[in-house]
């Protein structure tokens, strides 16, 4: 068995483990494999180890990698979620291409995707970040705005709003990002969305134990990356 397909036996060990230490079916969480920077023959050791969701951080790099390669023809069960930020100029490469994009965190940015969706008739299932920590350097939707997208999203019709997502301040225990995963779970439930994209290599039992229902880990399955792809 390769490096990959042990590391993600080994992810997925530790997703089960965490959820049904706190009562959860471990159905419920999808393992996302970051695979940004990563290049085609290891992402298809991934998918050959059984990863089946691949999330990518820029539209380019994703179309070329997934798209342009054929992978996801040949490989019918795969699909690529959009896990980083979503440029207003990008969204007709992007819409109908991710399967998921979890970066909507403004009116205007939801209404173009929504605007690339019915001319395409297609509905775009998207998640609304989040940014939890109010981080000035940091993209998502403050908690107190959060509420309003969520409505105006719920308005566009070729949005179908999945849940939220969140990328917390970085902390230097897995612990400390257990407030922030709490604090995006309370705001969804409050506001009937139950499912949640937060987690990631350092933190991801954590996640499970708060609620998420997708995990995003890149460096637990490939490797670290290079600084520039950080
Ligand atoms: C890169 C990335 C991840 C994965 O991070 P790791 O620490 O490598 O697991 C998750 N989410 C987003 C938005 C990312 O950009």
């Amino acid at each position: 068995m390769g490096e990959i397909a042990r590391a993600v036996e080994r992810i997925s060990a530790r997703i089960r483990e965490a959820a049904r230490r706190c009562g959860r079916n471990p159905e419920e969480i999808t393992l996302v494999a970051a695979s940004k920077g990563v290049g085609l023959d290891r992402v298809r050791e991934a998918a050959e180890a059984g990863i089946q969701i691949f999330g990518e951080n820029r539209v380019q790099e994703a179309r070329a990698k997934f798209l342009e390669s054929r992978f996801l023809e040949e490989n019918k069960s795969a699909a690529v979620h959009l896990i980083g930020p979503l440029q207003t100029n990008k969204v007709k490469q992007a819409v109908g291409f991710f399967s998921l994009i979890h970066s909507i965190d403004s009116v205007r940015l939801a209404e173009k995707v929504a605007q690339e969706a019915e001319k395409r008739r297609i509905t775009q299932p998207v998640l609304i970040e989040v940014n939890v920590g109010e981080e000035t350097t940091k993209r998502g939707i403050s908690i107190k705005e959060a509420p309003a997208l969520i409505a105006q999203v719920r308005k566009l019709a070729p949005l179908s709003l999945k849940g939220l997502m969140t990328l917390p301040p970085p902390t230097p225990e897995p612990e400390g990002a257990r407030p922030y995963f709490s604090m995006l779970r309370r705001l969804g439930e409050d506001l009937g969305l139950n499912r949640f994209s937060m987690g990631m290599s350092a933190d991801f039992e954590v996640a499970v134990e708060e609620g998420a229902t997708w995990v995003r880990i890149g460096t637990a399955i490939f490797g670290e990356r290079k600084k520039e792809q950080k």
